[in-house]
């Protein structure tokens, strides 16, 4: 295996704006790396950079010690994709429909004119390795769209390439099955100690199975697109400390209720929206908040740290809590979101939706809690929501960067 490194590349088509702009990250040798973002943010674009298939405008890539691209300011390289032995698999890839499992896993080798013992020795541990040998002469019509993901993946692994660039290969699969291959796959990489780079759009695949995330974002206005990447961490790192109001409203599912307001700060009391909240220590925690005071900015808080008060109970004087309704309510066993309307200060956004692709912006607060039918409130009840001061997250109105 080897590492990857990009430094400073980008990525014009023609005369149009950047797709990839001055994106740098080293990625360790056996590390597993998930480009997650919305549709058109330059994921897929990057990885047919590291490929070959597509020239970088500007940067280097190198892949273990050997530069295979460079242009913009430095020498001209650019090493063939045959030659930077690397292996990438799509979403539905295409399989040979002639060729049985075998033999579709077995094709990339023999034209390069491998030996057969060899192919035959690397094929049977390949597919021993995924869980092909009843499936082994089957051709793809007779296979699920599992089975087909799984000989796509077959037929990267047998090249034991240098890295393996996946691109959203589990997307065109549902439930269990997606989560069970995802699971597969990161055992496979923990036990080959592959290195990997993942592109997805799904928030939960991402936090799923990436060593560190890069968080990409790409906004198209009239003839304009800005955006880049926004924050590269570790999955717990991202959702503790996001580095902006995007970050934050990406990761999660729901993602994290993000609220206006104005804020006024005194000793250890902060007032937003009218309400008082006490932050002992609040100066240590959010320095650089009284920067802000008169101000408005975006305050966040995610679905799990929130309690649900009924409407007359007395809470201490040092809980902060809105009011809110009861909009309606979703169960999955063994907790339930519930979504709240009537809540003071104007809900930015709820969150990424992986099916719409956009930030969602109703004017819905979501909690998440456990389903416990005796605790559950009515639909229509009005209620106190309690929120943990601890976990609030301060964002500029601005520039949506997170206030620390
Ligand atoms: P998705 O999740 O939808 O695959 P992505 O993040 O992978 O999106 P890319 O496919 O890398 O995004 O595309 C990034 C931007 O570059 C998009 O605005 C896209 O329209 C543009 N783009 C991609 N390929 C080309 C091309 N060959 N010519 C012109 N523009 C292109």
């Amino acid at each position: 295996m080897a590492t990857i490194v990009l430094e400073h590349i980008k990525k014009t088509f023609g005369q149009g704006p950047s797709v990839v702009d001055d994106f740098s990250i080293e990625v360790a040798d056996g590390e597993l790396v998930v480009l997650f973002g919305p549709s058109g943010c330059g994921k897929t674009t990057t990885l047919r950079m590291i490929a070959g298939l597509e020239p970088a405008t500007g940067g280097s890539i190198s892949i273990g010690d050997r530069c295979v691209e460079s242009s913009g300011n430095m020498p001209r390289v650019n090493i063939s994709p045959a030659k930077r032995n690397v292996a990438m698999v799509f979403q539905n890839q295409a399989l040979y429909p002639h060729l049985d499992v075998f033999d579709n896993i077995a094709f990339g080798l023999k034209m390069r004119g491998m030996e057969q013992a060899e192919i035959e020795q690397r094929v049977s541990e390949t597919v021993e390795l995924l869980g092909l040998g009843p499936l082994i002469h089957r051709r793809p019509n007779r296979l699920s769209g599992g089975q087909r993901q799984r000989v796509a993946l077959g037929r990267a692994l047998v090249r034991r390439a240098d890295v393996y660039l996946m691109d959203e290969p589990l997307s065109s699969l549902d439930g269990p099955l997606r989560d069970n291959l995802r699971h597969e796959i990161r055992r496979l990489h923990d036990r080959l100690g592959l290195t990997m780079l993942w592109v997805t759009h799904n928030a939960e695949e991402a936090m799923a199975l990436a060593d560190r995330i890069v968080v990409m974002r790409q906004e198209v206005s009239q003839d304009n697109i800005t955006g880049g990447v926004q924050q590269i961490d570790t999955p717990a790192a991202i959702y503790e400390s996001p580095a902006n109001r995007f970050v934050a409203a990406m990761i999660g599912r729901p993602g994290i209720n993000v609220m206006s307001g104005t804020l006024y700060t005194n000793g250890n009391r902060l007032d937003f929206n009218g309400k008082t909240l006490v932050v002992p220590g609040i100066d240590s925690i959010y320095p650089k908040l009284k920067e802000y005071v008169r101000q408005a900015i975006a305050a966040g808080i995610r679905p799990e740290d929130v309690t649900i008060v009924p409407e007359h109970q007395k809470i201490a004087s040092n809980e902060y809590a809105i009011e809110g309704q009861v909009d309606s309510v979703e169960c999955f066993g063994r907790e339930c979101m519930i979504y709240m309307g009537g809540i003071d200060g104007t809900i930015l956004e709820t969150g990424f939706d992986a099916k719409s692709e956009r930030l969602e912006k109703q004017e819905l607060f979501a909690v998440r809690r456990q389903s416990d039918p005796s605790l559950m409130p009515a639909h229509g009840e009005k209620v106190q929501l309690v929120i943990d001061p601890h976990r609030l997250l301060f964002f500029d109105r601005e520039t949506g960067k997170t206030i620390v």
